[in-house]
């Protein structure tokens, strides 16, 4: 996918270690490529809970850090945002932090609550104030409110109202609180550090801060960790699993376990079916970089086609203004990307993209190597097309800018100026992780989605009563 989807976000966190808000941080480095707008820790003592969140990317919280001091405490929770409900603004950044009837609370969210609009509404006609436009706000009130005084019940009770997708990660002053939504949208992993636990969105957390993958966080899980021990509590019962296959396509890094298998694995996988679906005659195999190389890579295994790297991504680029016409979104693409012309030159080359969206950015990327010299240019896309919009936490644009949504595969391949292009299609998409059959999410490709309420015409976001 070249520049034009971003990743939703990522959650760590800590129970039981010294440095457990030091140990957040290097795990959300991993977990950078989630989210890249703000980051931020909560760290306990046991006494109270500190927050520290900044705008940019995770190194400018460890510069405050270094700066201001470790937040102390035996456990922490981490989050990196990339934001999908709510504005660009440092006070969406979270974790967010509030104080109760029971005590300071923290929270990180990654996914999105289909319902939360409607849960906001209803919570603002009763007199609650809300300090962000997150989604996420709204478990808190939701725990606030909620008349137990047990808090276990409190959040389980609460995360059982919200519809939608979510994996939390939620700190008492005593206690750290793991939830997945009843379907598992988003991947969620619970590891070992010595004797510490530790959580987070996509295993390649684990590898950087040296903890073991124990399992997954089961869907419609709350986990409870404290002094005591560990103790797994029910949302709601998990009678469909809609784990979203995007995060196989595109979202995750390879060298995570996602949902339990090795995405690189089912990356691979991608690759060789695309190649048996839609073969080319051609010279040269390359990638998007840097998410399609995997998918390009079994492309190529398959195929008997050489891969080579004819494409170079700068990665230093960081947000830039650029005007909105063919010659600044070319310009765009020029930063991000070099062509090789040696790998190029002459040769009939098939390109591997995990995706299209609006198609703008590969249309300019296709110019640039043909400029570079190649004969023929063969897309090749290792998902199906994307006709439809994710209310599960991805920041697609709307139907109407989806390429696929209003072209045909022709009208497509004449757009982006290319001798051929083919499309996995959707069955050999979720064949290639047959281990998971029946469990995904294909919402953004089929227009079918696991929430009955999304697959109806005036798509009814509805709330539970309070
Ligand atoms: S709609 Fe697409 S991106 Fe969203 S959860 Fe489903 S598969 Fe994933």
């Amino acid at each position: 996918m070249v520049d034009e989807i971003s990743e939703e976000c990522g959650v760590i966190g800590i129970w039981g270690h010294e440095h457990a808000s030091r140990i957040a941080a290097m795990g959300l480095f991993a977990m950078q490529h989630r989210g890249q707008e703000a980051s931020g820790i909560a760290a306990t003592d046991g006494r109270e809970v500190r927050l520290v969140r900044q705008m940019g990317l995770v190194a400018r919280l460890t510069e405050y850090c270094a700066e201001h001091g470790e937040l102390p405490g035996h456990a922490a929770i981490g989050h990196v945002r990339y934001s999908t409900a709510g504005g660009s603004a440092l006070i969406n950044a979270q974790p967010f932090l509030i104080r109760h009837k029971r005590g300071p609370l923290a929270i990180g969210h990654n996914g999105n609550l289909i319902n939360a609009k409607a849960l906001r509404h209803q919570m603002e006609e009763m007199g609650h104030i809300f300090q962000s436009t997150s989604d996420t706000e709204a478990i808190l009130h939701l725990v606030a409110r909620h008349p137990s005084e047990d808090i276990d019940e409190a959040v389980r009770a609460s995360l059982a109202k919200v519809h939608g997708s979510y994996c939390v990660v939620m700190l008492a002053k005593d206690r750290m609180f793991v939830g997945r939504d009843p379907m598992g949208i988003r991947p969620l992993c619970l590891g070992r550090l010595e004797k510490a636990w530790v959580v987070a969105s996509e295993s390649c957390a684990f590898d950087l801060v040296g903890a073991t993958y124990v399992r997954d966080i089961e869907p419609g899980e709350l986990l409870v960790i404290d002094e005591k021990g560990t103790r797994s509590l029910r949302i709601a019962e998990s009678t469909k699993r809609a784990h979203c296959i995007f995060e196989f396509v595109y979202f995750s890094r390879p060298d995570s376990l996602i949902f339990g298998h090795s995405c690189d694995k089912i990356r691979r996988r991608l690759g060789k079916q695309l190649a048996t679906e839609c073969p080319a005659e051609a010279d040269v195999v390359i990638g998007v970089p840097d998410s399609s190389n995997t998918a390009a890579l079994g492309f190529s295994h398959k195929s008997g086609i050489r891969f080579e790297i004819g494409l170079l991504r700068n990665h230093y680029v960081g947000r830039t203004f650029i005007d909105p016409t063919q010659a600044g979104r070319e310009y765009k693409v020029k930063l991000k990307f070099n062509p090789i012309p040696g790998v190029l030159k002459g040769r009939r080359v098939v390109l591997v993209d995990d995706s299209i969206v609006r198609g703008t950015t590969l249309r300019s990327l296709c110019r640039m190597v043909r400029e570079a010299g190649a004969s023929e240019i063969h897309v090749r896309i290792s998902s199906p097309p994307v006709r439809h919009p994710c209310f599960y936490g991805m920041d697609f644009p709307t139907e109407t800018e989806l390429l696929a949504s209003n072209m045909s595969v022709e009208d497509m391949r004449k757009y982006l100026g290319v001798d051929s292009l083919g499309y996995l299609s959707i069955d050999g998409m979720v064949n290639t992780a047959r281990e998971l059959e029946g469990q995904f999410c294909t919402g953004c490709f089929s227009g079918c989605y696991p929430d009955e309420e999304l697959n109806k015409p005036e798509r009814n976001q509805t709330a539970l009563p309070l």
